[in-house]
């Protein structure tokens, strides 16, 4: 297949591009770099089955040759960045969704949506199926990301519906691993850069909401599996081992040896911060035959590692 992947040089995208290359496709990554870097590709410079273009999707895409997927990842995807880029976020979901679809309707090309957890707000059941429709404060300061994603699931279904493109759409729980910017504000860089330079981990609020975390390799086998099937309904990937965010921080504590403990911060930026979060992952059970594998700790241990460069 020869497959485009928008946000190619970002923590997701480029995970995607090193498993779809290994899988013997040829890949176009494309990205404006305003959160991914292109050192999570630079491995990939000068490979014939790779090009990569530097373009901003909110315009018009013009790719010459055919095209047998789209797989749309463009998107600040961590709170601080889609605060610091609310008008980006909004226009990524809504114009570069369309832009993709486009894309993938012209090609006659599969097309797979990055959506999100956060499409679920802050829920209010518990774990998350995909039929329920969520609970989303349409003018918080999240509100920027979770419109935008939930418009980029209506106007996919509508292309699926009205032109027949044939989509897929993965909703993205919290995923971890190797690439994450050490700066992108998210709980996992922020609190192992702060274990491996002995800071204080810094829990907002008093550390009882939860997350559930999956580690990178499992949720590209997800989205892979995915795009191979032909569910077009929505599918939760993600990991369903749910732990409070102090627990996590207990964690990270001790797997770095981090003697400075904890301090409890308000979190001004981030109201409306979800209680709870757990994937069901019954629908990825049943039709994609995938589970995760890899347990915390083993994946934190590859995280750190990551990080101890980096730091
Ligand atoms: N969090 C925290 N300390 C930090 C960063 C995040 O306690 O330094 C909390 C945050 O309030 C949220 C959870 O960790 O409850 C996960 O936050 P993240 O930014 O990773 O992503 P989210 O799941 O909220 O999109």
């Amino acid at each position: 297949m020869r497959i485009l992947i928008t946000g190619a040089a970002g923590f997701l995208g480029s995970h995607l591009c090193d498993r779809f290359l290994a899988e013997g496709h040829v890949v176009i990554g494309m990205d404006n770099l305003i959160t991914g870097n292109t050192d999570n590709i630079a491995h990939l410079a000068g490979r014939a089955d790779f090009t990569f273009i530097h373009h901003d999707v909110t315009n018009y895409i013009y790719l010459a040759g055919p095209l047998d997927a789209v797989l749309h990842f463009a998107s600040p995807a961590s709170p601080i960045d889609y605060l610091m880029y609310p008008i980006q976020t909004l226009k990524v979901g809504s114009l570069g969704t369309h832009n993709a679809l486009g894309v993938a309707k012209a090609k006659g090309a599969r097309f797979l949506l990055a959506s999100t957890s956060e499409i679920y707000g802050d829920p209010l059941i518990h774990p998350q199926t995909e039929d329920y429709p969520g609970n989303v404060d349409t003018i918080g300061p999240r509100g920027v990301y979770d419109e935008a994603k939930r418009f980029a699931e209506a106007i996919t279904m509508a292309y699926h519906r009205a032109h027949e493109v044939d989509t897929r759409i993965v909703r993205i729980f919290n995923t971890y691993g190797p690439r994450m910017r050490l700066d992108d504000g998210r709980v996992v860089p922020n609190f192992i850069g702060q274990a491996l330079r002995h800071e204080s981990l810094t829990i907002y609020g008093d550390g009882s909401q939860t997350r559930s975390f999956c580690y990178v390799s499992d949720l590209i086998d997800g989205i892979f599996r995915l795009l191979m099937s032909d569910f077009t309904d929505p599918v939760n990937i993600g990991n369903p081992t749910e732990m409070s965010i102090l627990e996590f921080a207990q964690l990270v504590n001790t797997l770095t040896d981090n003697p400075a403990g904890l301090v409890y911060k308000e979190d001004l930026r981030i109201k409306g911060d979800p209680q709870t979060r757990q994937p069901d992952i019954t629908r990825a059970r049943s039709i994609l035959g995938w589970e995760p594998h890899v347990d915390l700790n083993t994946g934190l241990h590859h995280t750190i590692e990551y990080f101890k460069d980096r730091v």
